[in-house]
């Protein structure tokens, strides 16, 4: 395969974080809850998907990436979803960021503004990075790409 940096990389890794957004206001839109979705990935296919649900369902845990990660591992039938990555579009909370660890999922991507310290305009860039990388004990930040996300409220405000 060509490649020029890693751009044919990134172009897949946005594709399912748009894909994460689209869940995030198809959740948002019907009254399900908050503005959040989630992707999980293997092999390139998505084999679970999720948006927040704790108004639909009176679930303060139904956040995105856990109704993600309970989608996969009843159509993969395991708990162990090691080989598999997450794509969310919000900074993941504490309750979600153990999900992942107990899933094992082995990297998570989550889209988050610049500076994020304030709720901005809807269609702005926002930049996702890589975390969790279960090799790397440090969960340091890696810059992933830079998408427009249509998404708006505050991550700070509403529970992922
Ligand atoms: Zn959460």
């Amino acid at each position: 395969m060509t490649k020029r940096g890693n751009q044919p990389d990134a172009t897949v890794k946005e594709r399912f974080m748009r894909r994460a957004i689209e869940l995030a206001y198809a959740g948002m839109e019907g009254g399900h809850g908050g503005p959040f979705g989630a992707v999980v990935v293997r092999d390139g296919e998505v084999v679970g998907e999720g948006h927040n649900r704790v108004l639909s369902t009176n679930d303060p845990t139904a956040h995105a990436e856990v109704t993600a990660i309970r989608d996969a591992s009843a159509r993969l039938g395991r708990f162990d979803l090691a080989d598999c990555e997450i794509y969310v579009n919000g900074v993941p909370c504490p309750m979600c960021m153990a999900a992942v660890y107990w899933s094992r999922i082995r990297k998570l991507y989550y889209a988050s503004r610049a500076g994020q310290q304030e709720p901005q305009p809807p269609s702005r860039k926002v930049r996702f990075h890589a975390v969790a990388d279960r090799n790397d004990p440090s969960l340091a930040q890696h810059p992933g790409g830079a998408i427009t996300s249509p998404v708006s409220r505050s991550n700070a405000q509403i529970p992922a």
